[in-house]
């Protein structure tokens, strides 16, 4: 038993795996552990820029980053300056991004349950679009918007498509928080409703119909789904949402961001949407996910009878994915890359429950213990950004890295961050 050395496909474009070290961006990523300390994330900035021109390219103007997959002020100037707009879905992700110098023009505001002050502060700014949701939203908007200032807005719809994926990351069935029913006809009275408030501009739908995604086919049943409506107003915009699968694991295979806006792009014209239309997307864990690695340390090997426990320096508090989704993961040590990996541990953090597990079976070198580092890759979306204070923990830092340097984007939380909020 065993497996090989990790897969080369999990790992950000620039890693170099060579004998006795693993450099991202040109950089050590033991130097890095030993430097910034760990948990930490590395981001490959150099991924993370490809990712983004990929998407900008095939969806030319109008693909915006899903800033929830990962967000701090170095992300979203990176993301628009490869083209990009920002979608933010509180005030505090639209605060994190204006802070950074990003334009409101930029940014695209989601929520299903947008607060007075986060609709006021939209408005205000004047972001490029906001989605709207639900009909006590548009009440509320009723109140906010007048003549005197545009609020340009796309309707979230629900086209009624089952995606395969997690249930709850699952967003396009009837069944569901999200939008307005295409098929109970609530998408049509939101929008002749919308369409009869001075001040508020309507230019099309969105539709978002779930996230790890690996089949193109659901979004191409959404846009059958979706034409009518666009023909019947005369809409000129159309988003099909985010939700493009990534590879986890050893042998799991995603569709690129191309392939996906290709097929996404020829369904549009099949279902025969005029070339006018700007056809949009908001991909954010294809952007981040692969860019990013976890470089965690080792405190403690316990074996018992059933297995050997491999306890970590951080767990479900900087990634919550497997206890949330029963998601996978690999590993590997960054000082033997190259090395099988022929020790099967549990790999499980320091939180006060036993389901803080990180990877059920985790296949590390035999020379992996105590004091060794464990990277676990693809973990750029939806970790840190659903990283917790469990356990009054400190959340990580973050560097980004590039050719050869690495700069910290994020710095590691201290106990008196924490102690911040007591009054
Ligand atoms: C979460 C979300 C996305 C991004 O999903 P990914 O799976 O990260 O691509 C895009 N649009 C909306 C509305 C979302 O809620």
């Amino acid at each position: 038993m065993g497996q090989g050395p990790i897969e080369k496909s999990l790992l950000p474009d620039t890693t170099v795996l060579a004998h006795g070290e693993t450099l991202i961006g040109g950089v050590s990523l033991t130097e890095l552990a030993k430097e910034f300390g760990t948990p930490l994330f590395v981001y490959d900035e150099a991924t993370l820029r490809a990712r983004c021109q990929e998407a900008a390219q095939i969806f030319s103007d109008g693909v915006a980053f899903a800033s929830k997959s990962f967000l701090c002020g170095a992300m979203a100037r990176l993301a628009v300056e490869e083209g990009l707009y920002i979608d933010v879905a509180t005030e505090g992700e639209m605060d994190i991004v204006l802070r950074s110098g990003v334009s409101a023009q930029r940014v695209i505001v989601h929520g299903n349950n947008k607060s007075d002050n986060e609709l006021r502060r939209a408005y205000d700014e004047g972001v490029h679009r906001l989605i709207v949701d639900n009909f006590d939203e548009i009440d509320r908007l009723e109140k906010l918007v007048t003549s005197e200032k545009v609020l340009h807005c796309l309707v979230r719809v629900t086209p009624g498509v089952e995606a395969h994926t997690h249930e709850f990351v699952r967003t396009g069935q009837e069944d569901t928080k999200f939008g307005f029913s295409i098929n109970s006809g609530a998408a049509r009275e939101a929008i002749d409703r919308l369409k009869s408030i001075a001040g508020i501009r309507v230019h099309g739908i969105h539709a978002h119909i779930g996230s790890q995604i690996f089949e193109v086919d659901a979004y191409l049943e959404t846009l059958a789904i979706l034409a009518e409506f666009v023909f019947e107003d005369g809409f000129d915009e159309l988003c099909v949402g985010g939700g493009l699968g990534v590879a986890y694991t050893t042998g799991e295979v995603a569709p690129t961001i191309t392939e996906w806006g290709e097929q996404v792009r020829q369904a549009a014209w099949a279902v025969g949407f005029p070339a006018s239309v700007r056809l949009t997307a908001e991909p954010g864990r294809a952007i981040t996910a692969q860019a990013g690695v976890t470089v965690y340390k080792v405190g403690a090997v316990k074996p018992v009878s059933q297995r050997t426990y491999m306890a970590v320096d951080g767990g479900m508090s900087d990634n919550p994915r497997p206890v949330l989704y029963g998601s996978g993961y690999e590993a590997f040590d960054p000082s033997y890359p190259l090395a099988e990996r022929t020790q099967a541990v549990r790999l499980v953090g320091k939180h006060c429950e036993s389901g803080d597990v990180l990877i059920d079976e985790a296949w590390l070198p035999e020379q992996t213990g105590v004091e060794s580092f464990v990277v676990t890759p693809v973990t750029g979306a939806y970790g840190y950004s659903m990283a917790s204070n469990y356990n009054r923990s400190t959340r990580p830092a973050v560097v980004f890295v590039l050719n050869g340097e690495a700069r910290l984007v994020l710095r590691r939380e201290t106990v008196d961050d924490l102690a911040r909020l007591e009054v």
